[in-house]
């Protein structure tokens, strides 16, 4: 199905310079990008008639040439103490998650309670991990730059009582991690303009080193990130620790060899002089063998880089299991006793695979049940009208 073009373009995509380039055209003074710049990231306001230091002309124009409600919100769901999701639609109707996680994560033995923002970067994903609800209805297509970064802002949104003293406090968010829908690294492009926008001292102004980009493993684009001047942190979804086990869950494996993996890794650690993460999703009886933890630990070693064990969390019409605690402890132990750095995390709520993509499926599920039952109804009604 082919998607309707968005009408206009967005104006959360625009960097400082593109920004102003578009205002030299419609003939306003470059000083007027900082202010709109201003009004969307420092006081988060997103609407062109409250940007109460512009002329009433460039307010028109500005509503007139962007879109600047790129993602609606259509379902807030806290599924625990500790994570909200978001659920937001695109001008195609096209659904994405966001997620906010309130919980010390990927820094250990945090004692503040830290907040994470997980965001998307496409909608479905092409790279068919079999145990991920992501991967399930295939990839429908890449986020734009503006969709990617109107996410953060919609969590700004949504926890701005419009107070100033909440206004400040709204980039209190402590890391954001790219681990939500999509393979970011296949939407490479869109997703470093966005970071640079995320980064920039004009827009979000967030560290580089607070942004985690996980992928499961293009290689080529890992070593391509690793020549980017901002310097991410990257989380590897590895998952197996020889081909043969990884090649069984992850497709993209035939592709990217362990051989291609982890020199690309080892690359980007060496440039970026930082521990990058492994993630490792523990799934029973496909890569909790004992050998896989030695291998495991083999790898981690040799790249000097963090374990993140991640017990399974079930997925609707995946037949695939967590192991027990009594296994998942045992193969972290094998991980400590080699002397690498690792984590396991077992808390539901806490664990932002958890949300991978499970929100967006089952709302899609349901709206194609309501469409297959309006169908159904139309079909019997028909029917009776005979
Ligand atoms: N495409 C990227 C980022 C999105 S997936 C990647 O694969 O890294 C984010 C993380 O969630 C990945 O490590 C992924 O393997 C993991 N994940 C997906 N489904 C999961 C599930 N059901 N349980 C636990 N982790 C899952
Ligand atoms: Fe895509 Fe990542 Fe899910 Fe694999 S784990 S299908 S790459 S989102």
């Amino acid at each position: 199905m082919a998607e309707p073009a968005p009408s206009r373009p967005i104006l959360f995509g625009e960097t400082h310079d593109s920004l102003s380039t578009r205002l030299a055209e419609a003939g306003e003074p470059a000083f007027r990008a900082r202010q709109i710049l201003d009004w969307v990231y420092k006081k988060r306001v997103a609407d062109a008639n409250a940007m109460s230091n512009l002329p009433a002309r460039l307010r028109a124009w500005l509503g007139e040439t962007y879109d600047l409600a790129p993602a609606r919100l259509v379902l807030t769901k806290t599924s625990s103490d500790v994570t909200d999701k978001l659920l937001l639609e695109l001008h195609d109707g096209a659904l994405i998650e966001t997620v906010v996680i309130r919980a010390p994560m990927l820094g250990v033995g945090s004692e503040r309670s830290r907040k994470t923002i997980c965001i998307s970067t496409q909608v479905g994903c092409a790279y068919g991990c079999r145990f991920c609800a992501s991967g399930l209805a295939g990839w429908k297509r890449d986020l734009a730059a503006g969709e990617i970064v109107a996410q953060l802002l919609a969590v700004c949104r949504l926890e701005d009582p419009r107070t100033e003293r909440a206004r400040e406090e709204l980039a209190s968010f402590d890391n954001i991690v790219v681990m939500g829908m999509g393979e970011p690294l296949a939407n490479y492009d869109n997703l470093l303009r966005a970071l640079t926008i995320v980064n920039a001292d004009w827009g979000l102004h967030f560290g580089a080193r607070r942004i985690t980009i996980s992928t499961s493993g293009l290689a080529p684009q890992i070593h391509q990130l690793a020549a980017e001047p901002l310097g991410f942190r990257l989380a590897v979804s590895l998952h197996g620790a020889t081909d043969e086990v990884r090649a069984q869950i992850m497709p993209i494996n035939r592709k990217y060899p362990l051989a291609e993996l982890l020199p690309a890794v080892r690359a980007f650690s060496d440039k970026h002089g930082r521990m990058i993460t492994l993630e490792f999703i523990l799934i029973a009886g496909v890569n909790d063998a004992f050998e896989q933890a030695r291998a495991l630990a083999a790898i981690a070693r040799d790249l000097h880089a963090h374990v993140n064990l991640i017990p399974y969390n079930t997925v609707e019409g995946l037949p695939w299991r967590r192991p027990d605690e009594a296994r998942q402890d045992a193969f972290a132990d094998i991980l400590h006793r080699a002397g690498v750095s690792a984590t396991l995390r077992r808390e539901k709520g806490h664990d932002i695979a958890a949300a991978c993509g499970q929100l967006r499926l089952q709302t899609e599920t349901a709206r194609a049940d309501a469409k297959a039952r309006q169908i159904t109804q139309s079909v019997g009604a028909k029917g009776e009208g005979h």
